[in-house]
């Protein structure tokens, strides 16, 4: 049953009364990135307007205002994400730089024949960092499979490690199929062969509890503009062991100890990792947005999407033509789908029309579409905002979409 007062969650977000192609928006493009409520919009207003200052370097008490704020922030996010020490919370300019970051730093260490487990399933975030190291020193990738549902093979898995695994790295939730992946029980298999685990939580943490802790993965990494937070920022959860042991990933002012011409000592942690200025102002904003999920409770935020899923896939499995990619059992709010031979291009341009937003292509994941022999999809994805009216909206535009396209 549905508890929230949607309404009163709308009214934080006046983009979602913004009429597109004559008729009210219908917002279903929140896998690429959600909107953001006016708590945190009026935040960066007033951090711009009234606080602004260099972090970290001044005495003055603007400098230790927004030092303050971006160190309150990180201190959200720990909790958030329930790490054990702020050392261990890195920021980073999103998903895509964290990956990159222990891809480059942690992945120093791998030499030529040393194996990584992916899948099949990833984002280009997680594949092109890896084969970059690859062509640096050799490495070799080994790819998890998926069966009919777009679920992983498991049996697959466990039969890919073998002595030369030295890192295994997956998506929490698939941004094309949904689809939730055992992420506990792949690290704890992992971990029982001495392999340490990246997961990429980008389409995970806008939409369930993230708590590393219990999930005991090595590093954990995710953007906020997907979590109603600001764009440019994102967030490395790394152990403290191994962030302690790993190289700068780059140099600069910020993550420093003493630098002579001759030799220079770093900073400590987490700032080891975060050279240069950092967007000290989305960082701090991006509280705000930790402030409107725990409002809400990420239990009841995911319990309405997934209410929203069921209603709107249930109806589309009935529509004539239309094939939907990815039914795993579990499952976030994210519908990939085609109809009949239509390209998905159309499908979008003719929903866009409708004053309906979706996402069509490869969604980043080429491999995923090779595999599934397709081009792209039209992808439709549900934010805590959206409505069983908006739902109805989306089907209706489907239908006249379908009906042009036959
Ligand atoms: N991984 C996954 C699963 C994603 O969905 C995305 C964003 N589409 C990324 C990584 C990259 O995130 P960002 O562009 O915020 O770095």
């Amino acid at each position: 049953m549905d508890m929230l007062d949607i309404d009163a969650i709308r009214r934080e977000f006046p983009i979602l009364s913004r009429e597109v192609a004559g008729r009210r928006m219908v917002y279903l493009d929140n896998s690429a990135t959600s909107q953001t409520p006016d708590r945190v919009v009026e935040e960066i207003v007033w951090l711009y307007s009234q606080e602004k200052a260099n972090v970290h370097r001044g005495v003055h008490t603007l400098s230790q205002e927004m030092t303050d704020q971006q160190e309150r922030s990180r201190e959200h996010v720990r909790r958030y994400i329930n790490a054990s020490s702020i050392e261990e919370v890195v920021f980073t300019r999103g998903t895509t730089e964290a990956i990159n970051l222990v891809v480059s730093s942690f992945g120093s260490r791998f030499k030529a024949g040393d194996e990584v487990i992916l899948t099949v399933m990833e984002h280009h975030a997680n594949i092109v960092p890896w084969q970059l190291l690859r062509s640096r020193t050799g490495i070799v990738l080994r790819v998890v499979d998926i069966n009919e549902r777009g679920e992983l093979d498991m049996e697959q898995y466990r039969s890919l490690f073998n002595e030369r695994t030295v890192m295994a790295s997956f998506c929490h939730v698939s941004n094309v199929l949904g689809t939730v992946n055992p992420v506990k029980e792949m690290t704890e298999y992992a971990h029982g062969k001495g392999v340490p685990v990246l997961v990429d939580g980008a389409q995970a943490s806008p939409h369930m509890k993230i708590d590393v802790a219990d999930l005991d993965c090595d590093f954990y990494v995710f953007s906020s503009h997907k979590m109603y937070g600001p764009t440019g920022i994102g967030v490395l959860y790394g152990k403290r062991k191994w962030l302690e042991e790993m190289p700068p990933y780059q140099g600069g002012g910020e993550m420093i100890g003493k630098v002579t011409f001759e030799h220079t000592t770093f900073a400590d942690l987490p700032f080891k990792f975060e050279a240069g200025t950092p967007d000290f102002i989305g960082i701090a904003a991006f509280s705000k947005a930790l402030d409107f999920i725990e409002d809400i409770g990420m239990d009841n935020i995911a319990s309405h999407e997934h209410a929203l899923l069921e209603y709107a896939q249930k109806r589309m499995e009935a529509m004539e033509g239309v094939r939907i990619y990815g039914t795993a059992s579990e499952k976030d709010a994210v519908i990939s789908f085609l109809v009949g031979n239509s390209h998905p291009y159309d499908i979008g341009l003719l929903l866009d029309k409708q004053g309906v937003e979706v996402r069509t292509g490869h969604h980043c994941a080429m491999p995923l579409m090779d595999r599934l022999g397709i081009p792209g999809t039209v992808r439709a994805s549900f934010a805590v905002y959206n409505t069983f009216e908006e739902a109805d909206s989306f089907l209706a535009a489907l239908q006249r979409a379908a009906a042009i396209l036959e």
